[in-house]
Order: structure tokens, then C-alpha cells, then sequence
């Protein structure tokens, strides 16, 4: 399908630094957009970064039926302008769209869209290192209309934000609070899709958790409140002796693609990988024991986010004095270095998109 390029260059200066910004606050001067009407994608265009109107009626604003993605291109030193693991996105949205009974969208239409813009974006890209273009693709149903049932009309759009490091102040374990009484998904229900409603529905917790000093919630099981699912942005590792476990892909769960990363660098390394139910007994007894040594977050705005510390039922369980560990600093390191082009790329991560 035939992509238009339509934009005036916008002399905006956001960002000045982006080291100073936050996450997520800034954008460049263009996004990509589609609209689905008549049963088909029509019309898609990379155009100036601006608003779009819908109707307050809107089935989206009422109930929900949303969608989005987040990855990341680098510019290399040498000047490449590359994407990680981008097909990985865009089979992820599809499956998140048909979970939300919304249209799949076409996977040559996406990624060219994709590679438009951020090639348009080029000049955008933060090139310091542990610094990217953030990608958030998202779709949204706007039919003005107030019956509960999924729309026939839908916005497509894709907006870039350049990101400084996840971690200002360096690579530091956070601590992590473990939610024995809120939860985040049930059985059979949206865990497993992208989609903003699992975000609204941790975000009472995630206030309650900064309140108390910890900086992220830790998810258990929405049936028992047992199994560890995972951190509200990010898939979860815990490492025991040579070995990392993390909770299967149980529905609930985000398939995370740094998840996958993760898993597949860590076996490359030597390292054994189990992706089971851990129940959050069996990692406090862990811990309290010295089994359990290193624990971490996997997600792509951070990468790898150590934690050095639980909060569970009043009880806080440290991991290597609050330090990041040794396999978890590894980890990070080959998936960042492979990102960024300094470790070569034996796995095929990275789409080179300015080779025109
Ligand atoms: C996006 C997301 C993750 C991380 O997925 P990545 O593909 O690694 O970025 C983990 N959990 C939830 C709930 C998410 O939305």
C-alpha cells in the first residue's frame, strides 16, 4: 500500500537535551496515520505531528477499545539507523487487536509505516549513547456511537518520543512492592493483550506502592494471589545459582519481547533458563535463604531494571545488598550492546532501515 509523505518542517525545539526530560514527555515534529472505514485501511500518511478530533461519544473514550506498542530505533555511531526486533511488535499488536475485537492491521503497511517515519525522523534520534527514538503505535475505536460492542471505524497512528537513558542516575536496583490485595488480570481475562485498560487497573496500586517508598508494584496471580506474574511495565527474572526463572506465559501475562531477549541471550551465555509457575512464597523463602541472589525487570523502555528489593505483607526481602548483580548486569550488557551495535548480532535483532 502506497504510504504518503505530507508534513512542513516544525522548527519546534523539544528536545533541547533530552537527558533532562522525562520519559515519554517529548515528540518529534511528525506520526504516521491510518483510518479503518468500510472494512478496509485506508489513506495511510506521514504526517505533522498534531492533534486528531473524534466525537465525545467515541466508543474508545467510553469503553476502552485500545491498543498500542513500544519499541525503540538507535543511531549508531557509524550513522545506522536501526529498529529491534520490529516484526516481534507488530505480530504482538495484531494478536492484541483480534483479543480486542478490533481490525488486524496489515504487517507490510505497518512496518513500511514504521520505517517511514522514523526515517523521516532521523534527525531526531538521540545518537548518545543509551539514548533512542521511543515508537508508540497505537490504534483506537472511534465510532460516535454509546452501545457496548467493538467499533467499525478506527484510528491508526504511530508517534516517536526521544528518549534519554531509562536511568539518569545510573544502572541502580529499585525497590519493588509485591500487591497482596489489588490485582492487575484475572483468568480469561486482557492480561495478555497491549491494551491501556490493564494499565488503568494498576494504577491505584502503583500510587499506594510510591506512597510507601517502592517505585514499581509486582503483580501476583488475579485467582490466588500466589504466582508471581510479573512488574506492571515489565516481565519479571529472578537468578538461582546458575540459572534464571521467570513465570510462564500463563495469559495473564505480558509476552514481553525483551522477555524473549532475555531468554535467549541468558541460554547463549551458558545459563539455564526455566519458565514456570513461582509461587511468591517459594521467592521470599529464596531470598531469606540466599538461593535467590539477583532479581530483575525485563521491558523496552528500560531494558533490564534491577531490583534489590521486595516489599511483601510488611516484610521487605533484600537481594545482594540492594546491588546490581553480576548475570544481571551480563544480561544487560549483550542485549545493549547488541542494540547499539557494539556486540555483534549473531540472534538477527536489528533491522537496518537507512539503506535505501
Ligand atoms: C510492554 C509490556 C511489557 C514489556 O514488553 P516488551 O516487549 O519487553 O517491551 C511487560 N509487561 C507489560 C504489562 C507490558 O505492557
Amino acid at each position: 500500500m502506497e504510504i504518503k509523505i505530507s508534513y512542513k518542517k516544525d522548527n519546534r525545539t523539544c528536545p533541547v537535551t533530552v537527558g533532562e526530560k522525562r520519559f515519554g514527555t517529548c515528540f518529534t515534529d511528525k506520526m504516521f496515520f491510518a483510518e479503518y472505514k468500510d472494512g478496509k485501511w485506508q489513506d495511510p500518511v506521514v504526517k505533522n505531528f498534531e492533534p486528531f478530533t473524534i466525537w465525545p461519544s467515541a466508543l474508545v473514550l467510553h469503553y476502552a477499545q485500545e491498543i498500542f506498542e513500544g519499541q525503540k530505533a538507535y543511531k549508531w555511531s557509524d550513522g545506522s539507523i536501526v529498529m529491534f526486533r520490529p516484526e516481534m511488535n507488530i505480530k504482538r499488536f495484531n494478536r492484541s487487536a483480534e483479543r480486542m475485537c478490533m481490525p488486524t492491521v496489515d504487517e507490510e503497511m505497518f512496518m513500511k509505516g514504521l520505517e517511514m517515519l522514523v526515517w523521516e525522523d532521523r534527525d531526531w534520534i538521540p545518537s548518545e549513547d543509551a539514548h533512542s527514538l521511543y515508537i508508540r503505535p497505537a490504534m483506537i475505536a472511534v465510532d460516535p456511537l454509546l452501545g457496548v460492542r467493538s467499533g467499525s471505524n478506527y484510528y491508526f497512528f504511530i508517534v516517536d518520543s526521544p528518549a534519554g537513558p531509562y536511568f539518569p542516575e545510573g544502572f541502580n536496583p529499585v525497590k519493588i512492592w509485591v500487591s497482596d490485595t489489588y490485582v492487575r488480570t484475572i483468568r480469561g481475562g486482557i492480561g495478555e493483550a497491549k491494551t491501556g485498560a490493564n494499565y488503568a487497573a494498576t494504577l491505584k496500586a502503583m500510587s499506594e506502592a510510591r506512597a510507601k517508598g517502592y517505585s514499581q508494584v509486582l503483580w501476583l496471580d488475579g485467582v490466588e494471589l500466589k504466582y508471581v506474574e510479573e512488574i506492571s511495565t515489565m516481565n519479571i527474572f529472578f537468578v538461582e545459582g546458575g540459572k534464571l526463572i521467570t513465570p510462564n506465559l500463563s495469559g495473564g501475562i505480558l509476552d514481553g519481547i525483551t522477555r524473549d531477549s532475555v531468554i535467549t541471550a541468558a541460554k547463549d551465555l551458558g545459563l539455564k533458563v526455566e519458565e514456570r509457575r513461582i509461587t511468591i512464597e517459594e521467592v521470599c523463602n529464596g531470598i531469606n535463604s540466599g538461593k535467590i541472589t539477583e532479581c530483575f525487570g525485563s521491558g523496552t523502555a528500560c531494558v533490564i531494571s534491577p531490583v534489590g528489593q521486595l516489599g511483601y505483607k510488611g516484610k521487605d526481602y533484600v537481594m545482594n545488598g540492594s546491588k546490581t548483580g553480576p548475570i544481571t548486569q551480563k544480561i544487560y550488557d549483550v542485549i545493549t550492546g547488541i542494540q547499539y551495535g557494539k556486540i555483534k548480532d549473531k540472534f538477527g535483532w536489528i533491522r537496518k532501515i537507512n539503506t535505501k
